[in-house]
């Protein structure tokens, strides 16, 4: 068995493709599981949305839920088995706590996927193409060291939260390139006790590779303690197009495998299953 259960759809206004194209893809790629998880609806502190330009609104829901039948249908009609899975990527943010149990209450979802996308004041989405020039100004390593911390506070924080099913692309922080010097275990250690804790599955997220760092998320150093602390894993893609779905499987594969994963997670209603790399 194989699944991919980080995709999106055209909701999010940053990813194209019809539910039949990514479904065909998905079959093409040889998948026995596709998983929908786009980008969960926010409001702001006023109640009022948009919260921002990267996601559905609360009101597009049934849309959302109309795009997932739509791919469960063709999915059917198609001659391969495959199952289509329901899922959302919340983001974390303060005080979201109520937010989340509101998104897990509107549907039976299959799984429910934790981001850090914004770190501080909530304000910066680090991780946005328009941040480039305020990275740039970041080029001290004290203010790496700075920001790389605050980023694996706030994600020890939402695994803390017992909130998720899968916590997504953990280093996401490395996306345009900025690391700190030398050892990053003293980050993660924090973070892989939280998620080992809380049981939560990782997600090894090939988008990386196409991105400034040219590595997936996470690294080898963060896989292999995360092995070591008997954290579950997914691989997973990311796909904001039909042409990435299950787009590096293999490399990914690799990497796991490398890192002492022998398995990686199936999830269906919240309940898990395991299938061998
Ligand atoms: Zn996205
Ligand atoms: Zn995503």
């Amino acid at each position: 068995m194989s699944a991919d259960y980080h995709t999106h759809t055209p909701l999010c206004l940053h990813a194209e493709g019809s539910p039949q194209e990514y479904v065909d893809a998905a079959i093409n790629a040889g998948l026995s599981e596709y998983g929908i998880s786009c980008h969960a609806p926010l409001q702001k502190t006023d109640g009022s949305e948009p919260f921002d330009d990267w996601r559905m609104l609360s009101s597009q829901i049934p849309e959302y839920l109309e795009w997932i039948n739509a791919a469960k249908k063709h999915a059917k009609k198609s001659n391969h088995k495959i199952n289509i899975r329901c899922g959302l990527e919340c983001d974390w943010l303060p005080n979201c706590q109520t937010w989340t149990r509101h998104l897990r209450s509107l549907h039976p979802w299959d799984y429910l996927i934790g981001s850090v996308h914004y770190i501080g004041e909530s304000t910066w989405d680090f991780d946005n193409p328009k941040w480039i020039g305020k990275w740039a100004k970041s080029q001290q390593n004290a203010d790496i060291h700075q920001i790389w911390e605050l980023y694996w506070n706030t994600y020890t924080k939402m695994a803390d939260s017992g909130l998720y099913d899968i916590l997504a692309h953990p280093d996401l922080i490395k996306k345009f390139g900025h690391k700190p010097p030398g050892d990053l275990s003293k980050y993660y250690e924090p973070t892989i006790d939280a998620i080992a804790t809380s049981g939560a599955i990782i997600e090894l997220n090939t988008a990386g590779l196409h991105k400034p760092c040219q590595e997936a998320y996470p690294d080898t150093t963060f896989l292999e303690l995360a092995r070591d602390a008997g954290i579950d894993l997914i691989i997973s893609s990311d796909a904001h197009h039909p042409s990435e779905v299950a787009r590096d499987r293999q490399k990914a594969s690799t990497i796991a495998k490398a890192a002492g994963y022998t398995h990686t997670t199936i999830i269906n209603q919240r309940q898990r299953s395991y299938t061998p790399l």
